[in-house]
């Protein structure tokens, strides 16, 4: 076991509560500190995987570039060569996850996205979850650009890869520099998975075969 695993592996929440990243507030909510909780893997389902996780982009997003860079953070998962990997996919009706844009109403109002509705099959492996990014980040708004975000802007890319990481099922983490610390700042990046937050997935996952 990886010797940070227990303090990362794992996350999801009940369907009724969200994990979310915010601006300096408080963590508003629980994760649920289950263990061994990850995606299903269907051998011999795909190409070179056994869980392929299909994620498809609900309603409307501002933009072609936030969705771009939505992807970009879960090819920060998908590289770490772990048997699973997220891709995007056109159809409504044969996807794992759903991915959002919308007004993040009370308790997560303030919050710049959540993972939530996250649905178990009976062994407890994780069938399905839903990431929203909030449309109204409290007095900040979102950067879709790879450079350097405004001083009062959210990185997509940043922010994505966090959200991405509770989807993979980590919960999180007590260091400042993980991608999985609960917090982050306008204007702030994080672009690359620390040690902490590698060691969750590969605590959860086999290698990708
Ligand atoms: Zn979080």
């Amino acid at each position: 076991m990886p010797r940070y695993a227990p303090s990362i592996r794992h996350a999801l929440l009940s369907a009724a509560v969200a994990i979310a990243i915010v601006a300096g507030g408080p963590l508003q909510t629980t994760a649920r500190d289950n263990t061994d909780q990850k995606w299903k893997a269907y051998p011999n389902c795909c190409p070179t995987i056994n869980r392929y996780i299909r994620a498809w982009f609900s309603g409307s997003f501002p933009s072609t570039a936030f969705k771009d860079r939505v992807t970009d953070g879960a090819s920060r998962w998908n590289n770490v060569g772990r048997d699973f990997k997220f891709v995007t996919t056109g159809s409504s009706s044969n996807h794992q996850m759903v991915i959002d844009y919308k007004d993040l109403l009370w308790p997560n109002g303030d919050a710049w996205a959540i993972e939530t509705n996250v649905k178990f099959l009976g062994g407890g492996e994780i069938q399905s979850a839903s990431i929203s990014f909030n449309s109204t980040p409290g007095g900040s708004s979102w950067y879709t650009g790879t450079g350097t975000p405004g001083a009062t802007q959210g990185d997509v890319t940043s922010i994505a890869t966090h959200e991405w990481g509770h989807a993979v099922a980590l919960k999180h983490s007590q260091y400042s520099a993980d991608e999985m610390w609960p917090y982050i700042n306008p204007g702030q990046i994080k672009d690359l998975l620390t040690l902490h937050d590698k060691d969750g997935i590969k605590w959860l996952y086999p290698v990708a075969p």
